[in-house]
């Protein structure tokens, strides 16, 4: 088996308060550990879980960033708060909105790296993909994030910090007082943007369990989908720690083709893929494993692939999710037309599983899946490129 990258070359070490200057970020910080924070700066214990629920309703259920507006706290501790702490989001770089409505966001974070966050809306959601990390270690040869060095893992304020943006930039925050409304721009969040978020499993955990939290944004863990390239040892955790809906990248039904398109697959193959995710449905208690398949002209793409794939999946509650691939520059695949598309999808149907095709969205704007790497990086690689075509 070729060697593989360790999963923690290049990944700096996040503090664990993620402090902003010299002062800690609330935000991100699960309750317990809110508490613990609150306690370590002089708050009694016996109020402690008092002032954690208020505060938590300021910062998530009201989208409040600055602790003079927290006016059901007084005003000496609002004083000491602002003393040790900051409530902060990353910070919007640029905003590009596509012809179909989608919204990308740049924003930059702590060291000043960059990440992208897509808002996609929908006739009955809206959907938030959210990014885990700077780039990737992976390097699925068909996806653009692949192809940018990781620089690191994302904080737990960090990741739910593009929620928060997003319902900034939305409207979406209820006046103080008021609880969310029944329907909602942003109803879902996909963890499908850049990075691998089960090699980032607590912090992707704790921001998600403040996003589920019963108390503030409250979204269903129905409406939370992670999405994976197959981090086998994280997936039973993920059912027991998040209990969200689970995305798996698989791509192809053979591991030779698998080793090529998903290299972690090397790792953990096929089968053990399928071992674990057929334990998933009843430990997370959610009701089928999205399978995601991307559409290669002549890779992937064959009927014998989709009864392959078939197969591999009997017996596990499943829709297959195909998507057309979407090109960026100097990608080394194509499309598969629409006809094969088509084609597969009905096998996959008539074998009686859901198979949608996804539609690309914002592809004018590079917000598609698999499209997405930090604009510095994309600038950097065309500087390159001009360099060697000018043969300096
Ligand atoms: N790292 C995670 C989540 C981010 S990728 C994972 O791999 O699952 C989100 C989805 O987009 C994955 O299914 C990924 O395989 C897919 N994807 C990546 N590049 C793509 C491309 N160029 N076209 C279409 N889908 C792509
Ligand atoms: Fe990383 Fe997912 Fe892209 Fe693979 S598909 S390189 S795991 S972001």
């Amino acid at each position: 088996m070729p060697p593989i990258a360790p999963i923690t070359q290049d990944v700096l070490t996040i503090p664990r308060k993620d402090p902003v200057g010299d002062k800690i970020n609330l935000v991100g910080l699960t309750r317990e550990k809110l508490r613990d924070v609150l306690i370590e700066h002089g708050t009694p214990e016996k109020q402690a879980k008092m002032r954690v629920g208020q505060i938590w309703q300021w910062i998530y259920g009201w989208g409040v960033r600055d602790f003079d507006d927290m006016t059901n706290l007084s005003k000496s501790l609002r004083e000491d708060l602002k003393a040790a702490f900051v409530v902060a989001v990353p910070e919007v770089v640029t905003k590009q909105v596509s012809e179909d409505g989608t919204r990308k966001y740049l924003v930059k974070i702590a060291g000043g790296h960059e990440v992208e966050v897509v808002y996609i809306p929908e006739t009955d959601r809206g959907t938030l993909c959210v990014s885990s990390q700077v780039g990737c270690t992976l390097t699925c040869s068909f996806c653009h994030t692949g192809t940018q060095k990781l620089v690191r893992n994302l904080s737990a304020g960090e990741i739910i910090g593009q929620v928060m943006v997003a319902r900034d930039d939305l409207g979406e925050w209820p006046e103080q007082g008021a609880k969310n409304t029944e329907t909602r721009l942003l109803s879902n969040i996909v963890l499908m943007g850049m990075g691998e978020p089960l090699y980032n499993f607590e912090n992707v955990r704790d921001a998600m369990n403040i996003a589920m939290d019963p108390e503030g944004i409250q979204l269903s863990r129905r409406r939370i989908t992670l999405s994976t390239s197959g981090v086998v040892p994280e997936i039973a955790r993920t059912a027991a720690e998040i209990g969200c809906q689970l995305a798996v990248s698989f791509h192809a039904t053979t591991d030779e083709v698998r080793n090529q398109l998903v290299p972690i697959n090397k790792r953990w193959n096929i089968e053990t893929l399928i071992e674990a995710l057929r334990a998933y449905p009843r430990v997370s208690n959610s009701e089928r494993i999205t399978f995601e398949y991307v559409m290669l002209n002549g890779v992937n793409d064959s009927d014998e692939d989709a009864y392959r794939l078939l197969e591999l999946i009997k017996g596990i509650p499943a829709k297959i999710n195909l998507i057309p691939f979407n090109e960026w520059p100097g990608a080394p695949y194509k499309r598969s037309s629409n006809n094969r598309i088509r084609a597969f999808s009905d096998i996959i149907h008539d074998g009686g599983y859901a198979s949608p095709v996804r539609k690309p969205r914002g592809e004018d704007i590079m917000a598609a899946c698999g499209q997405l790497k930090s604009e510095t990086e994309r600038a950097r690689k065309s500087r390159k490129q001009i360099e060697s075509e000018a043969g300096l």
